[in-house]
C-alpha cells in the first residue's frame, strides 16, 4: 500500500491530480479534511498522531476494495514529514494497491493487474520494497557484529543526559471507536498514540517541544482488539547532534492474560529553535545492558535511514554517479539499481532510431539526459537467456567492448560485483574501466521481465589506476520477457554518461550499426549456449 499525502494552501475546493490518461485506479481512495482545532497540538500544527490515522484508514479502504473484505495494517514503510500542517488548510489523502502479496494478507487474494505505465512500475517496485523490509533486521545484526569499532563504543559523556530521564509509560484501553466494525484496532490508532509517548519522551531529553522527522518502517507483529489494554512504552534510545531517536514499544493485555507484543516502532525527533534550525541536543547516557545495546542499534540505524534517504529518496537524475558500495548499504544500491532500469523500462516516449536485422534502436531524450535501448528477440527460453546475460564473464563472448571482466565480490544470490575493463577507441587513449553492481532479479509473475541491473559504484579495494580511465555507469541492463515458451524479448538499456557516448553516438546518428552486429552476435551466443550447462546460478560455476 502507498499513502500519498498531499495539502492544499487554503481552504477550498479540493483538487487531486490522479489520472493517467482517463483512467482511474479502481482501489484508489481519496480522503480530503480540513484540520481543525481538535486535530492540531498546542502550536496549531496538525498532529503527527492524526494524520497517521487518516493515511491507515484510507490505506485500509483501499486495500478493503482490492480485497472484497475488511483489511487491517500489517506494515508501513518508512515515513518522513518534510512540512507541518497548520488547522484550516486541507489534507488530501491518496491511497491505491500497488501490490497483492499473498502470503502477508490474511486472505487468498486476487493479482492487483497494472494499467498503466506508473502502475507498472509501482507495481514492481513493490517487490523490491518487499525485499527491504524483510532483510532489515538482517542487516542492523550485520553491522552490529561486523562493525562495533566502526559505530564506536558508547562514551561517558560528563553532562550526558540519563536515558532513564526520559522514559514513559502510559496506558489506553481499546473502546470502539479505535477499531473497525470487525473489532480490530486501528493500526493508525496504535501509530497515533505510539506517537504521543515518544513525543513525550522526546522533549524530555532538553524540556523543549520536539518535532518528529520520520518513523522506520515497522510491522505489526499481532492484532490488537476492543477492549486490550495497550501499553506503549518509550524512550531516547541515543541523542545525535541534531537529531535523537525515540524507540516505542506497544504491547497488549485482557483481564490476567500475558501480555502480547503488538509493535514496535523508531522514531527520529528534532528539537527546532526560534528560527526553525534543529538545536544541537545533549548526549545521553544509556541505561546498562538493554539501554547499552538499543544505544549501538540506534547507531546502526541511523546509517541505514541515512543511506537509504542518499539512495532511495534522491531523484533519480540527482543520484551521485558512483556512490561507494559496502554490505550495509548494499540493499538500498540494489534498490536503487534495479529500480532505476524499471523506470526506464516503464517509459513511454522512446524513438525508434534504427532497425537492421531485427535490431532495433531507440532513443529517449529529456532533461539534458540521453538514453538507448536495443531490442530484439530470440528463440531461446527467457529463463535461459537470463542466466547466460546474467553472467557478465561471458558478455567479452559476444560483445567487442568488453575486454576484461573479473567478479569482485559475489554480495549475495542476486548481488554481484564486476570490474569491467574496455579497449581504447581512440589511438593513444587510455582503455576504460568499471566497478560495477549487476543485480539480477526474477520475474514475480509473467508480466515481470527478468531483469539484469548494472551501476557504477566505488570500492576502496579498487581505486582507479594509471592504467584505465575510470568510467561510470548510471543506469544500465537488461530486461528479458518470456514472449513464448521458446521465444524472448531481450532488452538493453542504457543511460548515456560522457564515458558512453562515443561507444554510440555513431549508431544513433545513422552512420554506424554497431548494436545491429553487437546484438546479432549476442543472439548467436545465446543460441550456442542454448543447452550449455554453465547456465547456472553464478554459485554453481
Ligand atoms: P528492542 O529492545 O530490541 O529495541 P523492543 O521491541 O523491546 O525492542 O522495544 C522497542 C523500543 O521501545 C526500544 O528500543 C525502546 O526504545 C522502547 N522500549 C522498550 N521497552 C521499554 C521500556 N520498558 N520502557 C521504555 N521504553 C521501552
Amino acid at each position: 500500500m502507498t499513502s500519498e499525502v498531499k495539502t492544499d494552501p487554503a481552504q477550498g475546493p479540493v483538487s487531486v491530480q490522479s489520472c493517467e490518461e482517463g483512467y482511474r485506479n479502481p482501489t484508489e481512495v481519496k480522503m480530503s479534511q480540513i484540520v481543525l482545532p481538535c486535530h492540531a497540538n498546542h502550536r496549531g500544527e496538525l498532529s503527527v498522531g492524526q494524520l497517521l490515522k487518516w493515511m491507515d484508514s484510507t490505506a485500509c479502504l483501499s486495500a478493503e476494495r482490492h480485497a472484497g473484505c475488511s483489511c487491517i495494517t500489517a506494515s508501513v514503510d518508512d515515513i518522513h514529514f518534510e512540512h507541518t500542517i497548520g488547522v484550516g488548510k486541507v489534507v488530501n489523502i491518496i491511497a491505491k494497491v500497488n501490490r497483492a502479496f499473498t502470503s502477508s494478507m490474511e486472505v487468498q487474494l486476487k493479482q492487483v493487474i497494472p494499467h498503466t505505465q506508473t502502475e507498472q512500475m509501482e507495481y514492481s517496485l513493490a517487490a523490491e520494497r518487499r525485499r527491504m523490509r524483510l532483510i532489515h533486521a538482517e542487516i542492523i545484526t550485520d553491522l552490529l557484529s561486523s562493525s562495533t569499532a566502526q559505530l564506536g563504543e558508547c562514551q561517558e559523556y560528563q553532562d550526558a543526559v540519563p536515558a532513564e530521564r526520559t522514559r514513559v509509560e502510559s496506558v489506553e484501553l481499546v473502546l470502539p471507536p479505535h477499531a473497525n466494525h470487525q473489532v480490530s484496532t486501528f493500526g493508525g490508532q496504535i501509530m497515533a498514540w505510539m506517537e504521543n509517548v515518544a513525543t513525550i519522551a522526546a522533549s524530555r531529553l532538553c524540556n523543549a517541544h520536539s518535532t518528529l522527522r520520520s518513523i522506520d518502517m515497522f510491522h505489526f507483529r499481532g492484532p490488537s482488539h476492543i477492549g486490550d489494554r495497550l501499553v506503549l512504552k518509550a524512550i531516547v534510545n541515543n541523542a545525535f547532534k541534531h537529531s535523537m531517536e525515540v524507540g516505542v514499544c506497544a504491547e497488549a493485555y485482557q483481564g490476567g492474560e500475558p501480555t502480547r507484543h503488538i509493535n514496535s516502532a523508531f522514531m527520529t525527533f528534532e528539537v527546532l529553535d526560534s528560527d526553525r534550525k534543529p538545536r544541537t541536543l545533549p548526549r545521553i547516557r544509556p541505561e546498562p545492558v538493554d539501554g547499552k545495546r538499543r544505544y549501538q542499534e540506534a547507531i546502526a540505524r541511523k546509517k541505514i535511514r541515512l543511506d537509504r534517504k542518499y539512495i532511495i529518496s534522491c531523484k533519480q537524475t540527482e543520484v551521485p554517479l558512483s556512490v561507494p558500495w559496502d554490505i550495509s548499504n548494499q540493499m538500498y544500491l540494489s534498490y536503487n539499481n534495479v529500480s532505476a532500469l524499471k523506470l526506464m523500462d516503464a517509459r513511454s516516449n522512446w524513438v525508434l532510431a534504427s532497425e537492421k536485422h531485427k535490431v532495433r534502436l531507440y532513443t529517449l531524450e529529456e532533461n539534458h539526459m540521453l538514453c538507448f535501448k536495443v531490442e530484439m528477440n530470440v528463440s531461446i527460453p527467457a529463463e535461459q537467456t537470463f542466466h547466460l546475460l546474467s553472467d557478465l564473464r561471458r558478455r567479452k563472448e559476444w560483445d567487442l567492448h568488453y575486454d576484461e571482466c573479473e567478479v569482485i565480490i559475489e554480495a549475495d544470490d542476486e548481488d554481484t560485483l564486476y570490474r569491467v575493463a574496455t579497449p581504447c577507441i581512440r589511438k593513444g587513449d587510455k582503455g576504460k574501466d568499471f566497478i560495477l553492481l549487476a543485480s539480477r532479479r526474477k520475474p514475480c509473475d509473467a508480466r515481470d521481465p527478468y531483469l539484469i541491473a548494472l551501476r557504477s559504484v566505488t570500492l576502496p579495494t579498487h581505486p582507479p589506476t594509471e592504467d584505465y580511465t575510470r568510467g561510470e555507469v548510471l543506469c544500465a541492463g537488461f530486461t528479458i520477457l518470456e514472449e513464448s515458451s521458446c521465444v524472448s524479448k531481450i532488452t538493453y538499456y542504457n543511460q548515456a554518461t560522457p564515458g558512453v557516448l562515443p561507444y554510440i553516438s555513431t549508431d544513433i546518428a545513422g552512420l554506424s550499426s554497431g548494436f545491429s552486429s553487437s546484438f546479432s552476435a549476442c543472439s548467436d551466443f545465446l543460441e550456442a549456449n542454448k543447452d550449455s550447462e554453465s547456465a547456472l546460478p553464478l554459485q554453481s560455476l
